[in-house]
Order: structure tokens, then sequence, then C-alpha cells
């Protein structure tokens, strides 16, 4: 029987079945990094979370048969205000907080999506099938957005179903609007599609003369040329439901007068770390960057799976450190063979489906390598062994050997593994002529080494100690 999978949307706040628009081209998009500054733990867990779903879709629907698209902003103010700061060009500082991103959330265990375009390359893109301009001149067309002294605005008294997301009322909004309203407004909520530039900052030829797209456009305009006038699944961070989600399905839907833009809309919670909102002020500013200079990719990944997508997070240094237990455990009992795959467990993939219910599935990873303990050897210990790998891959987990894993440890860069096996043997040599006070003593040698030995029937087994 075809694994049933249920998400939760936010838009029908339920957990619905979901059956892809076109089984043969499963679409999912995700609203990316703005590209300004290194991307914290915060930032990594969409990434996570959403690589996760990608890796499940496509063990359902086929590798083939799913297309995951996540943005790169590239034009926002916060990006000419740090390029202007550090003296350096707006592309320059653009491409290097992209590169280093790349290769941040590479070392977290996450996939490459099919396609990560960049804002600025949509903004007026004749080969795609729409761009910012074209999308901004329909809605004019439609009347649904109008210009005033240089801008376009959105109208949102346009769109009936305006703060169905987010489940507001325009009066509510209006009454909790703080901001002060541009006088050009026809009403307070009204958005910016369009707005001109000053010299220096970056900007287009349009019809309404040379300036810079909003932000939520961008969005609206990636997902229809990429994916189409209506998708399966849009992700992104729980903050960004008002206005930005909201924002998009109103300007898709004017422009394209469909029923809906996404047919499951997913939201990942908010992280903190050790109890407190993170901030730059507060000093618990965690880039990812930073952490993978103490923990390997892996132990970040686990630590983030470990609990639900949904759940508001908590990140410690305790949690951190019990991810490292779990996985060392784990490697323990894969090794270092690299046998061939197995198949994922069925319980797992059934707590995956679960709108992907990573901590009930990491559960079930316990489940398997605890009955691996209890299997002396044999054809079901192999099995097991193989279900354990394969499940933990299907996540990103237990992609390397266990030596591997203990290497990729950055506390392990200084151990020298020549020299660790050569004394094992030393010490195996000399349990074996009975002399105890030297393999005491070589023991002792590479505990100040930072190595701890397991001896077990095959043999001895090491590992860094914390
Ligand atoms: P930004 O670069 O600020 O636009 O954020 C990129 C993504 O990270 C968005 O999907 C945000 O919702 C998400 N995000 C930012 N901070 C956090 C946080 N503390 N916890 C979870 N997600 C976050
Ligand atoms: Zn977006």
């Amino acid at each position: 029987m075809a694994l049933e999978l249920k998400l939760y949307d936010t838009l029908t706040r339920s957990k619905r079945v979901f059956a892809p628009l076109d089984p043969t081209n499963v679409r999912m998009y995700v609203c990316g990094p703005t590209v300004y500054d290194f991307a914290h733990i915060g930032n990594a867990r969409p990434v996570i979370v959403f690589d996760a779903l990608f890796r499940l879709l496509r063990h359902v629907y086929g590798e083939a048969h799913v297309t995951y698209v996540r943005n790169v902003t590239d034009v926002d103010d916060k990006i000419n205000a740090r390029a202007a700061e550090r003296g350096v060009s707006i592309r320059a500082l653009t491409e290097e907080t992209y590169a280093r991103f790349k290769e941040d959330v590479r070392a977290l265990g996450c996939l490459e999506p099919t396609v990560e375009p960049r804002a600025t390359e949509y903004v007026v893109n004749p080969s795609a099938k729409i761009d910012m301009v074209r999308l901004i001149e329909r809605l004019i067309a439609g009347g649904n957005a109008y210009v005033a002294e240089g801008h376009v605005l959105f109208a949102v008294s346009t769109m009936p179903d305006y703060g169905k997301l987010s489940r507001r009322s325009l009066d509510e909004m209006e009454a909790g609007a703080r901001v002060e309203v541009a006088p050009y407004k026809r009403h307070p909520m009204d958005f910016v599609l369009w707005k001109p530039s000053k010299p220096g900052e970056p900007a287009w030829d349009s019809p309404w003369g040379r300036g810079r797209p909003g932000w939520h456009i961008e969005c609206s305009a990636m997902s229809g040329a990429l994916l189409g006038e209506t998708f399966d699944i849009h992700g992104g961070g729980i903050d960004l439901v008002f206005p930005h989600h909201e924002n998009e399905i109103a300007q898709s839907r004017s422009a394209f007068r469909t029923p809906m833009m996404a047919n499951f809309w997913l939201h990942n919670g908010f992280l903190q770390v050790e109890g407190e909102k993170m901030a730059k002020s507060l000093g618990n500013f965690v880039t990812i960057r930073d952490l993978l200079k103490d923990w390997p990719g892996e132990v970040i990944r686990l630590n983030m799976l470990r609990t639900h997508y949904r759940q508001p997070m908590d990140w410690t240094t305790k949690g951190l450190e019990e991810s490292r237990k779990v996985l060392a455990a784990w490697y323990e009992i894969v090794g270092d063979d690299t046998e061939p795959e197995g198949h994922p467990d069925p319980q797992f993939l059934h707590a995956l489906c679960d709108d992907l219910n990573t901590p009930a599935a990491v559960t079930e990873l316990h489940r398997i390598a605890g009955s691996l303990r209890g299997h002396a050897s044999g054809a079901a210990q192999l099995a097991l062994k193989r279900a354990l790998k394969a499940s933990a891959m299907l996540l990103g987990l237990l992609t390397q050997t266990r030596r591997e894993f203990i290497a990729s440890d950055p506390r392990a860069i200084n151990v020298d593994e020549e020299k660790v096996a050569s004394l094992i043997q030393a010490r195996a040599a000399a349990r074996r002529a009975r002399n105890f006070a030297e393999s005491d003593r070589i023991r002792d040698e590479l505990a100040r080494m930072g190595v701890v030995l397991k001896d077990g029937k095959d043999g001895t087994t090491w590992e860094i100690a914390r």
C-alpha cells in the first residue's frame, strides 16, 4: 500500500491528507535567506525541516518527481545598509554571504534544492514565464494595484480573502497598525509592490520609473515562474505568515485569478537559545558557522530534528551533548562497513508521514537500535542494522562511517589516528603478554590524548572523550 502522508496546513488550521496536484511533479516553494549576514541557528530551522520534507517527498513520489524551489533574497534595504557600512558593493556582499550560507547548510546535511533563484534575476526576466514587473503590470491592469508618487501599491480592499491565512480582519489589522501610514496609501494596509530608488540603491527601469521591488512580490514572481500559478506546498518560518505570506497569496491569486496559491501552507515554529529569544544584544546569537566549530553537522541536524517542526524549540548545549551521544551510539552499531543499503523501517516512515513527526521517527530509530542490542548475531541483526542505517539516512543522518563521524568531530581534529591505532595494538600485545601495568599505562596515555577505549568482543574501539 502506498504511504499516506498527512501535513498540517496553516490556511485551514488542520492536518490533511496530502495529495499532489500532479503526482509526476510535486512542487514546493520555501522562502530562503536574506543574504546580508551569517545565517543563525534559527535560520537553519526551516532549511533543515524543509530538507527533511524534501527527502520524504522524494522517497514517497520518486526523486525525479519533486521540485523544490528555495529563493535567495538579494535585494533588500538591510543588504544596502550593510554593504554601505562595510564599504563593499552590494553584489560582493550578497555573493559572499550566499556562498557562506551554502557551505553552512551543506555541512548540516541539506540537499541542494532543485532551483535556488535569486530575486535580482526575476525583477525583469523576459525568458521567464513571469517576472516581478510583469506581475505588477497585471495587478494594475486588473484593478488590484495603483500607482502613487512613484510607488505601486497593492489595494487590499480588492482581495475579499485578505487576512484568511493569518486569521485577522482588515479592521483588526488597521487598529493594530502602529506604523505611520504613508499619505499616498488608499488603505492603511495597502502594501508596496514597487518603490523608487535613491541614487546608489539598486534600481531597474520600469513603467513607474527607476526603482526596486517590494519584498513580497519576489516570492509570487519566482514561485509563479518556476512552479506555476498554483503549486503543492509553500513553507517558511511562522513569523512569515503575516504579512509576507498573506501578501504573497493576495498578489498571486489576484494576478493569476486562481482560487488558491499553494495547496498546503507549512510553517516551522520559532527557535530560542537557552530559554531566551536570540539577539545580538543578549550575546546569545548563535551562527551555524560558530556551532560547526564545536559540533559535527549531523549532531546539529539531529538536535534540530528531535523537536517537531511546529513546536517552539529551545536550542541548548545540553541538547547538543545528548544528540552527540545518541549519534555516537548509533554509529557504534552501524560501524565502518559500507554495506549495501537496506530499506527504511515501515514504522519509522509511518511516523514521518504523520506531519513530519521527526521526534517520533527518532524514537523508532532508538527502538531499532535497542532491538539490535538484543540480537546475538546472524541475519536478523544484519537486517536491523541496515534498516537503522537506511532509515537514518532518509533523514540525512548516519551518512558517514563510524570512523568518518569520529574524525568529523571538530574536537577530534588533533587526535593522530595512526598513533591511536598503534597504541591500541601495543596495548593488546601487552595484555596478551599479561603485562597489565604496561597496558594500563597505554590506556592512560590515550586518555591524556582525549581518547576513550571500549573493549568489545570484536576488539577495541575508541572515541573522543567529552
Ligand atoms: P530571514 O533571513 O530573516 O528572512 O529568515 C529566513 C528564514 O528563517 C525564515 O523562514 C524565517 O522565518 C526563519 N527564521 C528566522 N529566525 C528564526 C528563528 N529564531 N526560529 C525559527 N525560524 C527562524
Ligand atoms: Zn517569500
